[in-house]
């Protein structure tokens, strides 16, 4: 039997986020909306709605929809800005931050995801504000910064220095970071050329790779 897929959503959205700690109706909203189940492989969609990451490939995972959530929510975003996201695998988290903000860069450097995100975003009709880019993001994107805005998807045992170069001021930017089985959401600000951070919550991503990476 085929799943009622906007049922699913609406209770990920009850369940996983409202009951929780997500209160910011835009990302509530564009949660209910997007069509996650779309970016997940076909035989792994009855999946797509469990509270817990799912594999997409090349040893990759989508995030929990909660961690999405939360990144998202920690971004503050009105509608107006520019966001850099590292790591796009399969496009998911592109498409809420692309609901979210005005433009989104999203930068992979696995090239079968880079593919795979693009063909996402195009499928579900989420790729008008939404540019993929294959390369390594590890030390940002400099060629269309500086960001509002900038969501890295993978945890790095620091926050790179170029990422807060890229950043504009104010600006603001979440990544977990800490060693490969325990990090910390960490939610850094720029405003008025300084640099603060606040610790959002405990999380355990995939490694970012390259750069001043753990490898
Ligand atoms: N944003 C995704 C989660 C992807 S998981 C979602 O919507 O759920 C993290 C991704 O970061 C993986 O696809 C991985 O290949 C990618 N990645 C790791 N290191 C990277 C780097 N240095 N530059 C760009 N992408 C990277």
């Amino acid at each position: 039997m085929i799943p009622d897929w906007a049922v699913e959503r609406e209770q990920m959205v009850e369940k996983q986020l409202r009951r929780r700690d997500i209160r910011d109706e835009r990302v509530l909203h564009a949660m209910r909306e997007i069509p996650r189940e779309q970016f997940v492989p076909p035989e792994l969609r009855i999946f797509a709605y469990r509270d817990e990451p799912v594999h997409i490939g090349y040893g990759q995972t989508i995030s929990q929809p909660y961690m999405t959530a939360l990144m998202a929510q920690e971004l503050a975003l009105r509608g107006d800005e520019t966001v850099l996201e590292v790591g796009s695998g399969c496009g998911y988290a592109a498409a809420v931050l692309g609901a979210l903000a005005a433009r989104v860069i999203t930068i992979e450097i696995v090239p079968g995801l880079v593919e795979l995100a693009r063909a996402n975003l195009r499928r579900t009709l989420r790729d008008a504000n939404v540019v993929v880019v294959q390369g390594d993001g590890s030390m940002g994107y400099a060629d269309a910064a500086p960001y509002d805005a900038i969501s890295v998807a993978a945890g790095a045992p620091e926050t790179p220095q170029s990422l807060l170069d890229q950043l504009a001021d104010p600006g603001r930017l979440t990544i977990p970071v800490g060693d490969r089985e325990n990090q910390e959401l960490r939610v850094v600000w720029k405003e008025h050329g300084r640099i603060g951070y606040r610790v959002s919550t405990h999380c355990r991503f995939v490694p970012l790779r390259g750069g001043e990476g753990w490898n």
